[in-house]
């Protein structure tokens, strides 16, 4: 069995972004070998998520705004935020938007549904933090 891992790294210029990694994804497929496997894209922080949807604007819109309903941004609202931090809502949009995503690999390429992407979602950004590409198959 093959194994390849590689790690991207982010440092958004906004608190929260919604970036397309799945070109990123798809390079290391092909750098790894693998023709059939399984492909995991793992967040490595508790306050950004990797996750698969739809690439279309107004629908990345309507993620952050959903959030922000759920989980809105406030200094004073969260418990965790006690600790001094102020990321409280960070942590639960990530929570609710997902840690990993995992992916089939079929004759060398991510085996995607119609229209699936592959996304980071950041949601505590404006510092540097990193994805975890795990690749294994034959
Ligand atoms: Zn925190």
């Amino acid at each position: 069995m093959k194994s390849y891992t590689q790690y991207l790294w982010f440092n958004t210029k906004n608190r929260q972004e919604i970036i397309n990694i799945t070109a990123q994804v798809e390079e290391a497929v092909k750098k790894s070998g693998v023709k059939e496997g399984l492909c995991l894209v793992n967040a490595m922080h508790i306050t950004s998520s990797v996750f698969i949807n739809d690439d279309e604007g107004g629908l990345h819109h309507d993620f952050l705004e959903w959030l922000e309903k759920l989980a809105p941004y406030s200094k004073n609202k969260y418990r965790h935020n006690l600790t001094g931090e102020d990321n409280g809502d960070a942590h639960l949009k990530r929570t609710i938007m997902g840690r990993a995503v995992v992916v089939a690999i079929t004759q060398g390429r991510l085996d995607f549904g119609p229209w699936e992407q592959i996304f980071y979602g950041e949601f505590d950004g404006q510092r540097k933090k990193r994805v975890l590409i795990k690749i294994i198959g034959e």
